[in-house]
């Protein structure tokens, strides 16, 4: 058996969405299980659709998620360049286009756009594309010779027998056998010279010495048409893995109005890297067991592709949460606190000690963003409803908070040490010469320093952080609240 060389494929059109990240992983992750090469290829060729900075983005993306890649237009394997458009320029699908015409396989094709006008179109891969007459296949070859010498604009199309049929096989689908006639004789060069993306990623895959090819389902229509451009070049053509679609909560294709669709949406909205990309690796594979939580080395030894699911994959925004709040639990605390400073400072301009403040969170929050509402009221007390001091479990009303933090102040504003420790000794101390139940303390003392129902922290943690001239001014806010 030839070594195992895949290759991510992408186009340079915007974001990295995140089917096109599992293509990635999935390619990645069968090359390094069987020990085998990983290598990245541009695919440029459709300039109308061509982004600026996408192709810094693709680079940036693979960095960060560790999918590296062992050749590339960066890194020389022998068998480049590794970017279409610079391969075009070898002359590379020029020459295989031409042995097809020589084969009978493919034909120039002079027709205007006038005369294409004219004829029937059907939507394909929901782009519009016309059904062609085969009009230019029965020049003759001194008409084409004389068209070509008059600088006639062509393009070259694949030529595909109205009878007949064409079997192709996808490891996940099986045998897919469709009717010739239900081919069109797509373009493999466009009349500004650059090859199809379909024709190009052949001629690519073969000379590039690919052997297993990971991509959406999408493309599994123009598969068929793949197998003959294989055939008609005597070439074995790669082992094929279409994946299924993955849609979001209402399955619908997962687009752009999700908001979360590609990976730059989910680091913006405050997700690691390593959740994602545990996340996407379950999106349509799953391991023997049940396990759901995989560092990337985990899934190079785990991954078996004969594993990945035909049905569709639901993107699940709720269980991605949940998986990044385990990695963030489990994260290196100074890790974490770099990682969350810039948010923190989103909120908090006061000389608070930040340290205490993230690790106040840290196993509180799902994402990054979430710091932001469980922290803001250290910043600022917010409005808060007095009906908040009654809680039935704690034995609490109004009446019982007035009198504990009427009693409490005077305390507190003679004690000078606010660490947490001795904050919580002098209110235990109460708790215990009022006989009362320590939530009958506690309660309305965090209500009245945070003004919420939950905090990331108890009454003296809270205090200890706000410290004492602040800590007081709420109390006393509260009394005046509790006593209109
Ligand atoms: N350039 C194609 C895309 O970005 C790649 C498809 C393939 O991997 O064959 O969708």
């Amino acid at each position: 058996m030839s070594k195992v060389r895949t290759r991510f494929a992408p186009s340079p059109t915007g974001r990295m969405h995140v089917g096109n990240l599992r293509s990635a992983l999935y390619e990645f992750l069968i090359a390094k299980h069987a020990g085998g090469e990983f290598m990245l290829r541009i695919e440029d060729t459709d300039q109308e659709r061509f982004v600026e900075g996408a192709v810094d983005i693709i680079y940036r993306t693979m960095e960060k998620t560790g999918l590296i890649h062992d050749e590339g237009p960066d890194k020389d394997g022998g068998v480049g360049p590794y970017i279409q458009s610079e391969r075009m320029k070898t002359g590379i699908y020029m020459k295989y286009a031409k042995e097809l015409i020589e084969k009978g396989e493919a034909y120039y094709c002079f027709c205007d756009k006038e005369r294409l006008s004219t004829l029937k179109s059907e939507v394909v891969e929901g782009k519009e594309i016309t059904v062609y007459d085969k009009h230019c296949l029965h020049l003759s070859k001194e008409e084409i010779e004389a068209n070509l010498a008059a600088g006639k604009p062509f393009v070259i199309r694949q030529n595909i027998p109205d009878e007949g049929t064409t079997t192709f096989h996808d490891e996940l689908y099986g045998d897919i056998t469709v009717d010739n006639a239900e081919l069109d004789d797509m373009i493999l060069i466009k009349s500004d010279g650059y090859p199809t993306y379909n024709f190009a990623n052949v001629v690519d895959d073969h000379t590039m010495n690919i052997t297993h090819v990971v991509r959406g389902n999408e493309y599994l229509s123009s598969s068929p048409k793949y197998q003959r451009l294989y055939d008609a070049f005597g070439w074995e053509s790669p082992v094929y893995i279409h994946l299924p679609l993955i849609t979001d909560e209402n399955h619908k294709k997962l687009s752009k109005r999700s908001g979360h669709s590609s990976f730059e949406d989910l680091i913006e909205q405050g997700f690691l890297t390593e959740a994602i990309v545990n996340y996407i690796a379950l999106l349509g594979w799953s391991p023997e067991d049940n396990r759901e939580i995989f560092t990337l080395d985990e899934l190079i030894r785990d991954f078996d592709y004969r594993r990945i699911s035909k049905s569709p994959a639901v993107f699940d925004y709720v269980k991605l949460k949940w998986m990044n709040g385990e990695y963030i639990k489990a994260m290196d605390f100074d890790a974490f606190y770099e990682m969350a400073l810039p948010y923190i400072r989103e909120v908090i301009t006061k000389d608070l000690d930040l340290k205490k403040i993230a690790a106040m969170v840290k196993t509180r929050i799902e994402v990054f963003t979430d710091i932001k509402e469980h922290i803001d009221f250290f910043e600022t007390l917010p409005e808060y409803d007095v009906e908040m001091y009654t809680h039935k479990k704690m034995k609490t009303n109004k009446q019982t908070s007035l009198e504990v933090l009427t009693e409490i102040l005077p305390v507190l504003e003679a004690q000078e040490d606010y660490s947490n420790d001795a904050l919580y000794a002098v209110l235990c101390k109460y708790v215990e010469e009022k006989g009362v139940k320590n939530g009958y303390v506690m309660w309305p003392i965090r209500t009245a320093v945070s003004g919420k129902q939950m905090t990331p922290g108890g009454a003296t943690e809270i205090m200890e952080l706000l410290g004492k001239e602040e800590s007081l001014a709420r109390i006393r806010k509260g009394i005046t609240l509790l006593s209109k």
